[in-house]
């Protein structure tokens, strides 16, 4: 299983961290976990095509985390290439399927990307399915209405991806044994923010979920990355990186280790 980040920002407008985005690479599978702004730019940017994805997931529908999802509709309509190759599979809360509906009787039939081009699924929290040989289970998180957590497993490796969340212990029993966890440490430790998690408690979640490895990431201008390192690093004793956008990590029998940059 292999892990790009495509966006380590916030809704925060930045060259260098752009909203949160992720590539997973597993199984037969290509995966999208979020689609902020600029996903799809930085996706090309690292060198792949968006042709390839099978899979998109949102975690849930603030803008920072679904903006790109319209363009995505959109060219999936209009652009040639992606309306003969492209067999994408739509995952979210039914709840972001309603909020799709209200946009459609907006933007009309520009957004009504047919099937077998766009598959929607949508999940409640604890279903699960397999895409391209990975099983995927969703906990509810703790963050907005239609939030989901979700838990990748494909090829001996399990990677859980949050959101944007604050901790739980249910969110530490989903997470349990994870090989990595994502975490969105959105505040510092000394000034945290409602619904989010913080680099303390980030170490915390890891350390109780007995997780491999722990990425950081959704920084904003106000938290400092080392800092956040250094404090999730005297709560949990497994390897800890803050993400920037274009790091590579691979997980396989010997854990988690990162490959670029
Ligand atoms: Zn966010
Ligand atoms: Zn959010």
């Amino acid at each position: 299983m292999r892990l790009t980040v495509l966006g380590s920002g916030t809704c925060e407008l930045r060259a260098r961290r752009s909203s949160p985005a992720y590539l997973v690479q597993a199984g037969e599978a290509n995966l999208m976990l979020d689609l902020g702004q600029g996903a799809w730019r930085r996706l090309m940017e690292c060198g792949h095509d968006p042709a390839a994805i099978s899979g998109v997931i949102i975690s849930h529908p603030h803008l920072d985390h679904m903006a790109d999802l319209l363009p995505l509709l959109f060219a999936l309509n209009y652009d040639p290439r992606l309306q003969e190759t492209a067999r994408m599979t739509l995952l979210a809360h039914p709840g972001v399927g309603d909020m799709l509906h209200g946009l459609e009787a907006v933007f009309g039939s520009w957004l009504q990307a047919p099937e077998p081009t766009l598959t929607r699924r949508w999940l409640e929290p604890g279903q699960g399915c397999e895409l391209g040989g990975v099983r995927l289970s969703t906990a509810s998180a703790r963050h907005h209405a239609y939030s989901l957590a979700w838990r990748l497993e494909a090829d001996g490796a399990s990677l859980v991806y949050l959101g944007d969340s604050e901790a739980g212990d249910e969110l530490a029993a989903f997470a349990q044994g994870a090989d990595l966890i994502i975490c969105h440490c959105a505040g510092s430790d000394d000034a945290p923010k409602e619904g989010h998690l913080f680099p303390a408690g980030c170490g915390r979640l890891a350390d109780r979920a007995g997780a491999g490895a722990l990425l950081l990431s959704h920084f904003y201008r106000a938290v400092d990355p080392d800092e956040a390192l250094a404090s999730a690093r005297r709560r949990f004793a497994g390897p800890v990186w803050a993400a920037r956008d274009a790091m590579v990590l691979e997980m396989d029998a010997e854990g988690v280790h990162q490959a670029a940059p």
